[in-house]
């Protein structure tokens, strides 16, 4: 039987992304489209909500966010709540909200899945910025994205910053008596090392890990070109937490 499945944000970037690779998929099946602004009743048949509420009733698997990060939590809590299995690609979450939402998911014995990045790339990069780290303890993240993006950094660094932090020994770097002349000039701080936001026409979704020691460098980098390149992630995630009783956070999770 197909996996029945509601796309949240239906109309924005990653959402049409979304909307187009379930359709292509014959073991998915499209129930439902919630956005609050949308003006049509149905999208090629399927219908359009634009209050979540009145969801309660669908009969459906997995409730699919791609929204944004002012919303995300209260429609994770929703889908739990009622029965959904969440797969949100949406960012902006914070530590305690994933731990809450994860406590949630338990207690309705109900998968789930809260992926910073779908590409298997950035998958990658985040575990090879990892191991590196152990040897490698001084780094910077520099992270590019389109300039539409709501949130920074994005939760993509967030993430590879505290993978970084399990296996590096905790580093304040930079120059002892170092001085920014310019508020923001050196980043955001995690864990004493440096996250930079660049946000600019033309960009989709970017990463640097740069690694520095002495007499040398190591440079790690991944790019998406294309919001193509996060459906696979999103269809794995789909068809994985049907399977599962408990949430998680990262793709990394379920491969
Ligand atoms: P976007 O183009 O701005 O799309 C967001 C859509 O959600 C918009 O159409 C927005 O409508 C709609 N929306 C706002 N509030 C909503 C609500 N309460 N319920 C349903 N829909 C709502 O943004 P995007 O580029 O698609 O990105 C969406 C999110 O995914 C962002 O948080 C982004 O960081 C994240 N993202 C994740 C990945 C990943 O691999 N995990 C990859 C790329 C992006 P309005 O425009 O009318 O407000």
């Amino acid at each position: 039987m197909a996996i029945k499945v509601i796309i949240a944000g239906f109309k924005g970037k990653m959402g049409q992304a979304a909307y187009k690779m379930v359709l292509e998929d014959e073991e998915l099946e499209l129930i439902g489209l919630v956005d609050p602004f949308a003006t049509e009743k149905n999208v090629a048949g399927v219908p359009v909500f634009t209050d979540k509420t009145d969801l309660t009733a669908l009969e459906a698997d997995v409730w699919v966010d791609f929204t944004t990060p002012a919303v995300a939590y209260e429609n994770t809590k929703f889908a739990l709540e009622n029965g959904f299995a969440p797969v949100v690609g949406t960012t902006g979450f914070t530590a305690e909200q994933i731990d809450e939402l994860k406590s949630l998911s338990a207690r309705k014995a109900l998968g789930g899945l809260i992926a910073p990045n779908f590409a298997i790339g950035a998958i990658l990069l985040m575990q090879f910025a990892a191991q590196a780290a152990k040897y490698l303890p001084n780094v910077e993240i520099i992270e590019l994205h389109h300039d539409n993006k709501k949130d920074a950094p994005s939760g993509t660094a967030i993430k590879t910053a505290e993978l970084i932090s399990e296996t590096r020994q905790s580093l304040k770097q930079g120059a002892t008596d170092e001085e920014e002349l310019l508020a923001g000039a050196r980043g955001a701080e995690v864990d004493g090392m440096r996250i930079h936001s660049v946000r600019l026409p033309g960009l989709v979704a970017h990463q640097e890990v740069i690694f520095g020691a002495q007499g040398e460098g190591l440079t790690l980098r991944h790019d998406s070109y294309d919001r193509i390149s996060f459906m696979s992630g999103v269809n794995l995630g789909i068809k994985e937490v049907v399977k599962r009783q408990q949430l998680v956070y990262g793709l990394e999770q379920l491969l």
